[in-house]
């Protein structure tokens, strides 16, 4: 360079010295202009003009020099040529220069650009690589250079290199996604724009690249795509009913009636059956999955009903709750709503919405799940429960007779027994008036008994709360003792009570405690009617075991039996052929109503028999009623 400007100022010199001192009159100065070629490729534009000055001087200089008196006028023009020619040159040289800078700062963005960039001559090989290649491939510039680009980056794309060529021949460009692989044995995937360069010049013929890297954008949108999928697989495969509204047309309606300055939205609504019918006309089904379409018997997609009002029954309070909670702007919504299949089948179904952000009211799923068959069971079960109830009832009422046939059957006997008993003594000679009153007295009590017994079990069966009183243990066992004195003495049964409960009270109802006691003796009574007559035996013992009290009833009968002893406390069991089988369910029934239990003991061997026993909670101090 500093040649060029050494060179450049010699010959500066020598046309100067042969300008100024020769007298060759012809235009030397016009040989300036080679100054100025020498140094425009190198020269910075300031010098360019400064040279350009100093040649102008130099010339002027020379030609004052030389014409000190009379000027001619060829010499003048020569000097006004040589100018012209310096300026013309200095103005070449410096649009020269200015179009070289522009050049070098487009290729600067080249490289800038994040792209990979590269240029290949006519037979395909690299002569420019840019820094974005560089960066992308992992090859340098100097490496790439001279070398096939798609054989560096194992290229593979949809349509073949030769394809590719082809298009490029015929239309001069071609874009498109390719696959490459990168200097470390990275895939990447590259949105690559090709054009082929038909200026006539330097550059004809070669083929620039244009390569963006979209690898993780794919990987991105692949995601997005298998994300989609899944949903929509879910979507489709789900067992609830799916479609999909544009609520947009509804939200604009009730966001017009706000602006109206509408403020009961529901009161507005409700006396405006036709703008509800209009607004629900306006819900277009934009999307619907497989399970909506078996719902509502339709075979595809494309036959689904266009719009809410297809299927939906006439609109309704519910419909004016869905309208509220969108304008509110509730996150969700559920309801009960009645659809009509394609069929006509009239549904009722249960939907729910979660309304999305305001900007994606076009697509609303609504989850609908078929109700209509829960609905129909329910009415079903409703309907059997109220003859179950009945039939309930019924079966109570026999049981309530059947009861009270079973708990008078006792008394009723005592009062023939007792009425024959008067008879008999009326028939002496002299009648024996005195046992005759003694034994209607006896008939009477046992009357009153029957009469208390119906009355409570009655009220027993009817669940009504028993009376609670204050009961002495031992003076109750004599009392039901009393009751079925007759029977006792009739069949010949030897009874010896032991009551050891020591004044010991419980607290409870008298005569269905009585009853118990009267039932569990006229059991064991009847189990010895097989007995010999001497032998049949009942021993009745009462004592005190702590908080609790116990009564039992043993009797010389053969004892229960197997079953029995498993099955004795279920009603309607009985061994007996005119039995009922309530006896003891009853028995079990009033005692667990007085916190107490009853269980059949196993004998001793030295004692075989019919044993029961009861205990019952002792009463407290302050029991009341007492
Ligand atoms: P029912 O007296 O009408 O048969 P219960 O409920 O009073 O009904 O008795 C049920 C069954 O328990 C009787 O049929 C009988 O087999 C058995 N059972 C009850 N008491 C005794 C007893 N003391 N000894 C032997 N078996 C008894």
């Amino acid at each position: 360079m500093k040649c060029r400007y050494a060179g450049a100022a010699a010959l500066a010199a020598a046309i100067f010295a042969i300008d100024s001192f020769t007298m060759l009159s012809s235009a030397v100065a016009v040989l300036y202009v080679l100054v100025l070629i020498l140094i425009g490729d190198t020269a910075s534009e300031r010098t360019i003009r400064a040279t350009a000055a100093g040649c102008i001087a130099l010339a002027l200089f020379s030609f004052f020099y030389g014409h000190d008196d009379a000027v001619a006028l060829d010499a003048v023009l020569r000097l006004v040529f040589s100018v012209a020619a310096v300026l013309a040159t200095a103005f070449i040289v410096l649009k020269r220069l200015a179009d070289q800078q522009t050049v070098a700062s487009q290729a600067e963005l080249l490289d800038v650009t994040s792209d990979a960039i590269f240029l290949t001559d006519v037979a395909g090989r690299v002569i420019y690589w840019n820094h974005g290649a560089e960066a992308l491939y992992g090859w340098s510039f100097d490496e790439a250079y001279g070398q096939d680009p798609h054989a560096l980056l194992a290229t593979r794309s949809a349509p073949s290199r030769s394809a590719i060529r082809g298009a490029l021949a015929r239309e001069g460009s071609w874009e498109g996604e390719v696959t490459q692989t990168t200097r470390d044995g990275r895939t990447i995937h590259v949105f690559s724009r090709l054009r082929r360069r038909t200026e006539p010049g330097r550059y004809e013929g070669t083929t620039l690249e244009t390569n963006t890297d979209i690898t993780q954008r794919k990987a991105a949108i692949e995601a997005l795509s298998q994300s989609e999928q899944r949903f929509r697989t879910i979507f489709e495969t789900l067992a609830v009913a799916i479609w999909e509204h544009d609520l947009r047309p509804v939200k604009a309606e009730l966001d017009a009636l706000r602006a109206e300055g509408v403020e009961d939205l529901a009161q507005h609504l409700g006396q405006r059956p036709e703008l509800l019918r209009r607004i629900r006309a306006s819900v277009r089904i934009t999307d619907v999955n497989s399970t909506g379409l078996r719902l509502m018997g339709v075979s595809s997609k494309e036959e689904f009903f266009t719009h809410l009002d297809g299927f939906l029954t006439d609109p309704d309070e519910d419909f004016i709750a869905f309208l509220l909670a969108l304008d509110a702007g509730a996150p969700h919504f559920q309801s009960e709503a009645g659809i009509r299949t394609r069929q006509g089948e009239l549904l009722r179904v249960l939907v729910a919405f979660n309304f999305p952000p305001p900007e994606l009211l076009d697509r609303v799923q609504a989850s609908v799940l078929n109700i209509t068959e829960r609905i129909r069971v329910q009415e079903a079960l409703q309907r059997t429960r109220g003859q179950l109830d009945h039939a309930l009832r019924a079966a109570t009422i026999g049981e309530v007779s059947a009861s009270i046939a079973h708990e008078i059957n006792q008394p009723l006997a005592a009062i023939s027994a007792h009425a024959a008993a008067a008879g008999r003594w009326m028939d002496r000679d002299p009648p024996n008036l005195a046992e005759v009153r003694a034994s209607l007295d006896a008939a009477g009590a046992a009357a009153h008994h029957a009469s208390q017994v119906v009355r409570r079990v009655r009220s027993f069966m009817t669940k009504v709360e028993p009376e609670r009183t204050r009961l002495d243990v031992d003076a109750l066992v004599e009392e039901a003792m009393r009751l079925v004195q007759g029977e006792i003495v009739s069949h010949g049964v030897a009874l010896a009570p032991v009551l050891e409960a020591d004044g010991v009270a419980v607290e409870g109802d008298r005569i269905m405690l009585q009853q118990v006691l009267i039932n569990l003796i006229t059991n064991a009574v009847q189990a010895m009617h097989a007995t010999p007559a001497g032998e049949r035996r009942i021993a009745l013992r009462t004592w005190r075991a702590g908080g609790r009290v116990g009564i039992e009833v043993r009797d010389s009968g053969p004892g229960f039996g197997a079953e029995a002893a498993q099955k004795a406390f279920e009603p309607f069991f009985t061994t007996k052929a005119g039995g009922m089988g309530l006896g003891l369910a009853m028995c079990r029934t009033i005692v667990n109503a007085h916190d107490g239990e009853i269980r059949i003991d196993i004998p001793g061997d030295d004692a075989p028999g019919g044993r029961i026993s009861i205990t019952l909670p002792v009463a407290g101090r302050a029991a009341p009623g007492f």
